[in-house]
């Protein structure tokens, strides 16, 4: 199940670029989307940091682009006193469709928990955005043999019941492969992947229409690869989503994998 769903390749540009820089980025980018015509086969996400969300959306929208923009994180609440945090529906404002929740860099720096998270994809799914829920081991929990259950748990206190389907993408991302240049083996990513879509089909039937995505160190060399595993329907990449000549062989291959 989940075999033929349409690939996302999703970039998180974190905290990094000018203004400039993310719209520079947009525009190469955009223009090899156009290049693949209207059958372009994969679906592409990039996720600026908030100061530059709305103008890298807006130069977008206004030259008629086909690649979808996100936030990093929202808020569980849509308007309020919350001095420096960003509500989901202002994330749709300015142009977002989807929203990344749970990262592990949030989880650990911002003590994120499994029902803040819920709550976070309750309130994104209110304001029209497609949450983006990241689960992953650290290195101690994939030694002690524990990587399955960490992610089952993680995945039922954070995703909606409700929320399961194609208007809600899981990514699995090993908390020791961000940023290392590490991956699991193949055969440990297809297994949690297998796991993941087992526990999101088990909850509700049209879990077999969400997107999941692998994320942790993707770059061009090894994404053809993984993206050909079985439910694996895309990417979350980091690093090599800063630069279109990184990025871009990463959208390839997802383009590739969608006739697995
Ligand atoms: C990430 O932070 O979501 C990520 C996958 O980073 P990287 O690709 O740099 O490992």
């Amino acid at each position: 199940m989940g075999i033929g769903l349409r690939p996302l390749i999703a970039g998180n540009w974190k905290m990094n670029g000018t203004l400039a820089f993310g719209l520079d980025l947009a525009q190469a980018l955009d223009a090899r989307y156009r290049a693949l015509g209207r059958e372009a086969g994969v679906d592409v996400l990039l996720c600026p940091p908030s100061t530059a969300l709305h103008a890298v959306s807006s130069d977008l929208a206004r030259a008629g682009s086909g690649l979808f923009i996100g936030g990093q994180d929202c808020h569980a609440h849509q308007a309020g006193a919350y001095t420096g945090d960003i509500s989901p529906a202002m994330l749709r404002d300015c142009g977002a469709r989807y929203v990344i929740l749970g990262h592990s860099e949030r989880r650990a720096r911002h003590h994120e928990r499994d029902d803040d998270i819920h709550a976070k994809a309750v309130a994104a799914r209110a304001a029209g955005l497609i949450p983006i829920i990241c689960v992953g081991e650290t290195l101690a929990e994939r030694e002690s043999g524990l990587a399955q259950s960490v992610i089952c748990r993680q995945l039922a206190g954070s995703v909606p019941t409700d929320g399961i389907g194609a208007d809600l993408v899981v990514a699995y991302e090993p908390v020791w492969a961000i940023g290392t240049g590490k991956i699991p083996a193949a055969a440990d990513i297809a297994a949690i992947h297998s796991a993941i879509r087992d526990h999101l089909v088990g909850r509700v039937g049209n879990g077999s229409l969400t997107r999941l995505l692998y994320g942790g160190s993707v770059n061009a060399e090894n994404a053809e690869q993984i993206l050909a595993l079985p439910h694996v329907n895309g990417a979350l990449v980091g690093g090599a989503s800063l630069s279109a000549t990184q990025f871009w062989p990463i959208v390839e291959a997802g383009r590739k994998s969608c006739s697995k």
